[in-house]
Order: structure tokens, then sequence, then C-alpha cells
């Protein structure tokens, strides 16, 4: 594997005051580094060191970069930008077609934001623009607008013709110059050193009336058992603290959708038409991250006794080219070990690298002398992945679970 290195400049600015209550009491949640895995699958040296905020229960990295490391260390982030089709697929039952994450994303908004009329609509964080021309190819008179801080996704996004971008982060970044009828910042707010201000400027991008579409990591979700092991993941979220955050910046908050089939959390909120004093915070206690801290020591023995094997002469594979594996390839003793590759089913996928492992398809494990399976999915789908490795192997491969059939619990 390649050898971690900064991919920003100078040394972390840190955040000791909750960005939400400014509240300087936090308990320790978790640390990791100085490898620490980054959102486009690759790896930076840093530091991650998770904090809970003791009197109203947002969660944050203190070891968090500033506005500017982080806007440079984004500019060279590349993730799904090869192809203007790649997607992300949800896992479904055995012999139904795909569904793409933005798919999924597009129909919610649909369902929970009322697009009769057309109007303006803004992708904060639009990557390469899928996410808003799958919107417009379904929603009649809508305009679409977009920005991201990544140079490359928003040259894609603005070479489709279809929308106007404007790179940079949404704190600095330029002004469209109008409001906007629905927002979506999609795996966003988590990036930023002060979500509180970001909920603000979305309340006045917004007009009076106009929704906003919220989708984070739940980091109570053991399928987003990553959401804590992720440089970039300055703030963590769950359903009670995005709510009464959003309540304080003055929005009414809407369709709560705490878990998708990946662990994310979906909200939402509308801006009133009438202004109205916000909501002040009230005290919460810190989230329960037992679950998180079960799942994650059962997942980890799993790979370093996969490890373990593969250094005995077992050949080894890992089903599934995606976030659960890069976290074991970063964070356990799989980093170094001589696994053969890695076996996916996303036609995005196979025949690339991943972590300077080839990925193969199923069909090619036999040919591959493969003869043990970890299973390298998020928690929820690991029952589904196993039957079906079981039905097409039978007994000629060993399958290595990562978490057990329960659940996530040791
Ligand atoms: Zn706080």
């Amino acid at each position: 594997m390649n050898p971690a290195r900064a991919r920003w400049s100078g040394e972390p600015v840190g955040r000791d005051t909750c960005a939400f209550c400014g509240s300087r009491e936090y308990a320790p949640v978790n640390i990791a580094g100085p490898r620490c895995l980054t959102g486009d699958f690759g790896l930076t040296t840093g530091r991650i060191e998770n904090v809970a905020c003791l009197r109203c229960g947002l969660s944050w990295n203190r070891a968090m970069l500033g506005e500017r490391q982080y806007a440079e260390f984004y500019a060279g982030y590349e993730k799904k930008t090869t192809s203007q089709g790649e997607d992300d697929l949800l896992f479904q039952a055995s012999g139904e077609p795909p569904v793409t994450l933005t798919a999924d994303q597009v129909a919610f908004l649909g369902a929970h934001v009322e697009i009769n009329g057309g109007g303006r609509i803004l992708d904060v964080g639009c990557g390469k623009g899928a996410f808003l021309l799958a919107f417009l190819a379904t929603s009649p008179g809508w305009t679409g607008f977009g920005i991201d801080p990544s140079a490359s996704a928003a040259a894609l996004a603005r070479a489709t013709g279809r929308i106007e971008v404007i790179e940079g982060m949404l704190e600095s970044g330029g002004d469209f110059g109008v409001h906007f009828d629905a927002i979506a910042i999609m795996h966003v707010l988590e990036h930023l050193v002060d979500p509180a201000a970001a909920i603000d400027r979305l309340f006045d991008l917004l007009r009076p009336g106009g929704s906003l579409f919220v989708e984070v990591p739940n980091v109570l979700d053991p399928n987003m058992f990553y959401d804590l092991l992720l440089f970039e993941h300055a703030h963590h979220f769950n359903p009670d603290i995005l709510s009464r955050m959003l309540r304080a910046r003055g929005f009414e908050v809407g369709v709560v959708e705490p878990s998708t089939r990946y662990g994310a959390l979906r909200i939402v909120a509308v801006r009133p038409d009438v202004a109205r004093a916000p909501l002040p915070a009230y005290d919460a206690p810190p989230p329960d991250f037992g679950t998180w801290r079960r799942t994650w020591t059962r997942m980890t023995t799993a790979a370093n006794e996969t490890a373990r094997l593969a250094r005995t002469g077992r050949r080894v594979a890992l089903f599934g080219a995606g976030m659960t594996a890069a976290a074991l390839l970063a964070y356990t003793d799989l980093s170094d070990a001589p696994i053969i590759a890695f076996l996916d089913e996303s036609r995005w996928k196979i025949g690339r690298t991943y972590f300077g492992h080839p990925i193969h398809s199923l069909d090619e494990t036999d040919q591959l002398g493969i003869d043990l399976i970890l299973v390298a999915t998020m928690p929820a789908s690991q029952d589904l992945v196993v039957s079906k490795l079981t039905d097409r192997f039978g007994a000629s491969v060993d399958i290595q679970r990562l978490v057990d059939a329960d659940g996530q619990h040791i």
C-alpha cells in the first residue's frame, strides 16, 4: 500500500469549543492516526481525535483543520470523477436491479418537497452534478445551481451545460445573487468547521418557504461506523442533534428519516414564511457510542484474523471495494497483508485497482485460486452477501464475516 502523506500544509487549527453551544466541556470518543483514511478512498498523515459535547451532544474532531487547510485538501479531492455516469450502488436483495444512490436521493426529495411549478435548486457540494442532472431530468421548470471545492468535479459539472457552477466552499464561495426555492446539501455538513454558521448561510440563501434537504452520516448507525474514522469528517451528527441545530437557527424541521439503507440521516426543513425567534439549544447528554465501539472492535478482530491467515498462505480476497474495506486497509493488519484481490459487482469498479490491489468480478474467483473471502461490506449487508457467496461457491471457499449474524455485537 502507498505510504500516507499530508495532503495539506501547516499545523491543524483544532477546535476546543462546541460549534453549536459554545461549551468547552467534552468527553473523548475515539482517536486515530497518524495514518488516516480519507473519503476519496485515500490516506493522509494526520490525526483524528473525536469528542462529544457534554452540554448539547454534538461530536467533533478536536484535531480538525482550519477552513483554508480543508480547502487545500479538497482542491485535490477526486472521487467518482473519472466518468459522468459513475455512481454508488445500493445493496439490493439477490436478483433485484441495482439502485443508484443518486436516484434514491432524487426520489426522496420528490416525495417530500413540493416540486411542481419549478424553481431554482442549489446543490451544495454538487460534485460532477449527478444529483442535479437527475433532478432536472424529472422536474420540469427547475434551474440547477451547484457549488463544489473540487476543481475536477466542478469542471465536470460545468461541462454538462445544464448547471451554473461556482468552484469553492459554502462559507466563502461566491454569491449567485438569487434566492433558492430548494437547497440540497448531502454529505457536506460533516465536513465543515462551523456547521452552525453554515446552517445560517443556508437559511439566508433560501427564500421564505423554501426547503432544505440535508443528508449526513448518522454517527449512531452501525452502517456508518466509518464516520468516526474519516479524516475530513470534522463533525458528527445524529437525528436529535441535527434537528435541534436546525430549529435553533430558525428552521422548521419536517421529515426526519434517521437511517437510509447505508446509514445516512435525512432531514427536510423549511425556512418559515414569517421569521420567528430561534429556539435555544437545550441540555442533552452526549450520544452513546457503545454500539460503535463494539462494532468496530468486532470488525477489527475479524480483519486481523484474516490478515493472519493470509500470511500463512491462504489465498484471501475481500468482497466489496468500498468504504468498509478502505477502513480495514487503513486501520487494521490488512494494511500490509498479502491479500490477492478485491471482488466486487459494480461495473465501475471491476478492472480497476483499490489500495494497490486488483478488483475482479466474482466470475474470476476460481481462476485466482481464492480460498477465503472476507465480506468487507457494511454490517446490514453481511447476511445478504454471505448468502450470495455461499450459494455461489458452496464449501469450495471459506467465507469470513465481519460482524455476527445478529448484527454487530461480540
Ligand atoms: Zn455543545
